[in-house]
């Protein structure tokens, strides 16, 4: 009989040292995506044993952050901080099958060393000196009070290798490895020895991270080795760099994820730009004519993700892109969705729309093939849904710094108050009437209502902005304008 085949198991395993930042998201969402396509699962585990640098509140961003960009996960969150006892149970294992062993060098001695490494040239690495303590007599001083680490033994010779499924077969000299730390004196797993004995115990198939962990894996492989274990795929992500090409950091903008909320950027779109950082769909995004295809729905993102599609080079984050996205997104989006993402803004900003359900909805519609984000919704558009709204400086010195026309847009007001069937064609027919009536130019007018109207020099086209905005409202805006103090 045939095994049945193994159901991939995915995590992703933050450390709640910092907010989500773009290239932990984007190692979650190629996990997450990976899981969804293979059917898998996908288990969050959060890497808090730094109990220095780790915080609930990170975690809580953690979260915030996954949940913004619609991840899910089946099993978790797990926290290392309440597995103790398996690291330290792994440990003991490794030192009773003899790939482990106590060490009792001080701090003081081993900075003297590595201080004195420095001075000759040589590389500081430990030098495994404590390796010849047996277990009897390790057992013993640390009965009499003595603080001991335990250290992996690395072997002296040879290579450790695996086989990644993004850079191909890796290899690493084992002399280039030093006897590592799994256990620090006070109980606490470093790194390697709590990702392998959870990714063990957890039945991880794949380990898809950054590649800043390459140099970390061939001490997991020994470590996997020594426990007489099989490795899960390991699977290494380039790097995101900023536009100059050096690392993605803050001195690039925002690097945290809900930060790109904060500026109006809606999930999809940065959900959409990330599985794009990296990866590619190749022939499924080519098109017989015309470029690449770039706008891929999650569930097409899902139906389309391969590990083979993930890139050898490192990914440029390029926020002209992201922005082109958000605009495309919004624009996309059905306002009914888009109007709950636009409340939380007005909320952010203590603002109250006052017109109905239906007339906020038309007014998004009439508005979003000209948002950028979903910030213009909560400034300069706020003329659209309600009274309160400000008008733009530099707009009103431009157009209503004339009294002759601000007198005139009053009067107009006044003939669209009796105006019977209000309509894109009869609002624009009588204001063409009456400035032939008046001998102004039709365009001043234009450009002086479209200001009294909405507060901008910018808007969609004024008859579509007046029937959006209504006749009674028109009619008060129109009039006010004649009152308006210029300064
Ligand atoms: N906790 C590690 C980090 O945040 C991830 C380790 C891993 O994925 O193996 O970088």
């Amino acid at each position: 009989m045939n095994a049945p085949a193994r159901t991939t198991r995915v995590r992703f395993a933050p450390s709640p040292t910092g907010f989500l930042h773009v290239g932990g998201a984007r190692t979650a969402l190629f996990s997450w995506l990976f899981a969804r396509h293979t059917g898998g699962t996908f288990v969050l585990r959060i890497e808090d044993t730094d109990f220095e640098r780790s915080s609930s509140d990170m975690v809580t961003g953690i979260l915030e952050g996954l949940h913004w960009l619609g991840m899910d996960w089946d099993e978790g969150p797990f926290y290392q901080s309440k597995r103790l006892e398996l690291y330290a149970h792994t440990a003991a294992r490794l030192i009773e099958n003899g790939h482990a062993y106590h060490c009792f060098c001080s701090r003081e001695e081993l900075e003297t060393r590595r201080i004195s490494a420095a001075e000759t040239g040589t590389v500081p690495r430990y030098d495994g000196r404590c390796r010849g303590i047996s277990n009897a007599e390790a057992t013993r001083r640390i009965a009499q009070g003595e603080r001991a680490v335990v250290r992996f033994m690395v072997p002296r010779e040879g290579v450790t290798g695996f086989q990644d499924a993004v850079f191909g077969s890796m290899e690493f000299f084992n002399t280039e490895l030093e006897d590592f730390v799994l256990l620090r004196s006070d109980g606490i797993p470093t790194y390697h020895l709590s990702v392998v004995a959870d990714d063990l115990d957890m039945r991880m198939t794949h380990v898809i991270r950054g590649a800043d962990h390459l140099s970390n894996t061939p001490k997991q492989v020994l470590l996997y080795q020594a426990l007489g274990a099989s490795l899960p795929v390991f699977a290494h992500l380039p790097l995101i760099l900023g536009p100059d090409k050096t690392r993605l950091s803050k001195r690039h903008g925002a690097t945290s994820v809900m930060a790109y909320k904060d500026m109006g950027i809606v999930p999809e779109a940065f959900r959409n730009f990330l599985a794009l950082l990296g990866w590619s769909p190749g022939e499924a995004a080519k098109q017989p004519d015309g470029p690449d295809r770039e706008i891929f729905s999650t569930d097409e993102l899902i139906r389309m993700f391969s590990l083979d599609g993930i890139a050898h080079s490192n990914a440029v984050f390029n926020n002209e892109k992201l922005a082109w996205y958000n605009t495309e997104y919004i624009r996309a989006y059905d306002p009914s969705l888009l109007l709950p993402l636009i409340e939380e803004e007005w909320r952010a900003a203590n603002y109250q729309a006052s017109r109905s359900q239906e007339e906020i909805l038309a007014a998004i519609r009439l508005l979003q093939p000209r948002a950028r984000s979903l910030k213009d919704f909560a400034s300069t558009f706020l003329a659209y849904f309600g009274d309160q709204f400000a008008m733009d400086e530099a707009a009103v010195k431009k157009f209503l710094s004339d009294t002759a026309v601000r007198q005139m847009l009053s009067e107009l007001g006044q003939r669209y108050a009796t105006l019977e069937n209000f309509t894109e064609a009869s609002t624009e027919e009588l204001l063409r009437t009456f400035a032939a009536e008046k001998g102004i130019k039709a365009g001043a007018l234009i450009n002086g209502a479209r200001v009294a109207l909405t507060g901008q020099a910018v808007a969609p086209s004024l008859f579509a902005v007046m029937l959006c905005l209504s006749q009674p409202t028109v009619v008060r805006r129109l009039e006010a304008a004649a009152s308006l103090t210029i300064e």
